[in-house]
């Protein structure tokens, strides 16, 4: 039983295809994992990796707390299970099961016992004796499984297991494969083309794209908020209806125009999580699920005609295909095509009628990045305002600024995350609803005047007191930023060097890792070490490297000196930029102290390759 630690791995093969880009991926004990993605995304190639049967490029994989990058398959403790699984045709399927522990010179009694225990999880005992050309598709494919369970395994890795059986038999050994999963408590990573098998299966889903990831999510998550439209079309059947649409708001109610020139108005509440710069008719794409569409028997202000082109009926469900062009006659190549699920069987057949859609579920993508722009989480805000005497108009409210800002007049566009309301005592706000999102609250405030968004550590209600964190708000004056968010890392240019070190049973290493800047040597921890050591075929010594640290990283402490360029003063914050070499750093002044030294959390630094961009 182990968990698994993917980071930053990277498969670039000997011909130049980049099979995996920057995989990052914590799988936890016992978690069952699918990745999916259509043939050639590379899901294939990252189960290989984690099998040692494909070397990683960069990155580092760790199985339980060890680094198995260097390891060979056999000493990973995985067992893999491939689509292809070629049983011995001319050994008994107990043989078959026995064959791994014969192999690893297993006690016979040991081996008994095993495969007897391993036959009965399995459904297997009444088989034993058989040999696998007497066995059906299903039971061959529990006796791959059994070669794999005896080994005992910390990690399952199940490539496409399923693939090569019909239908009917493929849903049966998917609940099977569940059920062992939850027998053997073990972590299971599975690699899958099929969405279905993937929904259902897995704790958490991969879903991977040309090498990259595109969402790592739980089932239900994936559903419902799909980061771009490619997961939105990949997850769920039939699949979501798009179409280019724009959103022109006025007056708290949103006209939305798309496919075939249809303009429905809906309430702004409706549509509050799609980003601010696409309420002024900025080119969309909308993604609308079959079974979030309505069909209503009278015309209403929200419905919309659309002609039936074909029924299917399911039983439990019955599809329209139908058109928003009413003229139409051919569903396949139309551009307005919609295809509607609802449940039960349903009267109507052909002809026009009448739909509604759920705006509340409705997607919303940029039309040239197909990012999804409606997020669950929403993340940032924007906010007209005025400034006048050193005080800002927010909603209505009047906020003394922090002497840092006390040159801003006029009017103003504030750009901030989410974070930037922290509880406090300047103004008040209500809260209209509350939605938990990983360990954070995602909030709807209402101000005076505006309903704005904003997340919290924790959980609120009724009305509340609030400050502004104004160290993360941009200040834009006629599209141009006059006063910048403080950035959250600081950076230093510096080479690593390996230096040899005197007591070399510290940690088993004969040399210590140091990253230096001009003549300041700061030592790498060992964990830093060995993640280094992991990709030792890239050249990471004697070059350039950044050094990249939050300001959380940063500690009192004469290591590193600078010069004092100036003061920043935030009111419940103050900070010192200060001139190290030719960087300028930020240090919270109640860490730089009298003297403009500090030191750095090694634990909390990333490095980055400058050329590339690479993380390491
Ligand atoms: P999937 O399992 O998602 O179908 P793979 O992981 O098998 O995809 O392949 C990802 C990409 O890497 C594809 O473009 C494939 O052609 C390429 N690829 C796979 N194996 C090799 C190899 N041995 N040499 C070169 N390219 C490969």
């Amino acid at each position: 039983m182990a968990g698994l630690s993917l980071s930053h791995i990277y498969k670039v093969y000997p011909n130049g295809t980049k099979a995996v880009n920057d995989l990052n991926l914590e799988i936890k004990d016992k978690e069952f994992i699918v990745f999916v993605g259509p043939s050639g995304c590379g899901k294939s190639t990252s189960l290989r990796m984690i099998a040692g049967l494909e070397e990683i490029t960069t990155g580092e994989l760790r199985i339980g707390d060890e680094v198995v990058n260097d390891l060979g398959p056999s000493e990973r403790d995985t067992a893999m299970v491939f689509q292809n699984y070629s049983l011995y045709p001319h050994l008994s399927v107990f043989q078959n099961i026995a064959f791994p522990l014969k192999m690893m010179k297993v006690p016979k009694e040991e081996i008994d016992e095993k495969v007897n225990s391993t036959a009965k999880i399995l459904g297997l005992e009444n088989h034993l004796h058989q040999k696998p050309d007497t066995l059906s598709g299903g039971q061959r494919q529990r006796v791959a499984l059994g070669r794999a369970i005896v080994r005992e395994p910390k990690v399952f890795l199940l490539d496409e297991p399923l693939s090569n059986l019909d239908a009917k038999l493929r849903t049966q050994m998917r609940t099977e494969i569940t059920k062992l999963h939850k027998r053997l408590q073990t972590t299971f990573i599975y690699v899958t083309h099929d969405q279905v098998e993937a929904m259902t299966m897995g704790d958490r889903i991969v879903v991977m794209k040309d090498g990259f990831v595109q969402q790592i999510d739980t089932p239900t998550n994936l559903y419902r908020y799909p980061v771009n439209k490619f997961v939105g079309e990949f997850i769920g059947t039939p699949p979501m209806n798009f179409y280019e649409a724009r959103v022109k708001v006025e007056a708290e109610v949103a006209e939305i125009t798309f496919g075939s020139n249809r303009t429905i108005k809906v309430p702004c509440s409706d549509i509050n999580k799609l980003e601010k710069d696409y309420l002024h008719g900025k080119s969309l794409i909308m993604g609308v699920r079959p079974e979030n569409i309505r069909i209503i028997k009278e015309k209403t202000p929200m419905s919309i005609p659309c002609k039936i082109i074909q029924k299917e009926i399911l039983g439990s469900d019955t599809l329209f295909y139908c058109d928003l062009d009413i003229k139409s006659i051919d569903y396949e190549n139309s551009r307005y095509g919609l295809i509607i699920k609802v449940p039960g069987l349903d009267d109507a057949s052909a002809g026009i009628i009448n739909i509604e859609f759920d705006f509340t579920k409705v997607h919303f993508f940029d039309s040239e990045s197909e990012k999804c722009v409606s997020k669950r989480m929403v993340e940032k805000e924007s906010l007209q305002v005025k400034i006048s005497n050193s005080k800002l108009d927010f909603c209505g409210n009047i906020i003394p600024l922090p002497m840092e800002l006390q040159n801003l007049q006029g009017e103003y566009m504030l750009v901030f995350p989410t974070d930037a309301f922290i509880i406090g005592k300047s103004f008040k706000a209500k809260v209209l609803s509350s939605e938990s999102i990983g360990d954070k609250y995602l909030v709807r405030l209402n101000l005076l005047t505006n309903d704005l968004w904003a997340t919290f550590p924790v959980k609120v209600s009724g009305e509340i007191s609030l400050d502004l964190d104004f160290k993360k708000i941009n200040f834009i004056k006629n599209g141009k930023i006059e006063k910048e968010a403080l950035p959250e890392y600081n950076s230093l240019i510096g080479i690593l060097e390996k230096k040899k070190r005197k007591d070399k049973n510290v940690n088993g290493l004969k040399f210590d890792v140091i990253f230096k800047i001009e003549e300041v040597e700061l030592e790498c921890p060992p964990e830093m070490i060995k993640r280094l050591l992991a990709i030792s075929d890239r050249k990471i010594f004697n070059l350039p490297l950044e050094l990249q640290f939050p300001l959380a990283s940063i500690r009192s402490g004469n290591e590193i000196f600078g010069k004092m360029i100036k003061v920043l003063d935030y009111g419940i914050e103050q900070f010192v930029v200060i001139q190290v070499g030719d960087s300028k750093i930020l240090l919270p002044l109640a860490q730089a102290g009298s003297m403009i030294s500090f030191k750095i959390d090694m634990n909390k630094v990333s490095l980055i390759e400058p050329e590339t961009g690479i993380r390491i």
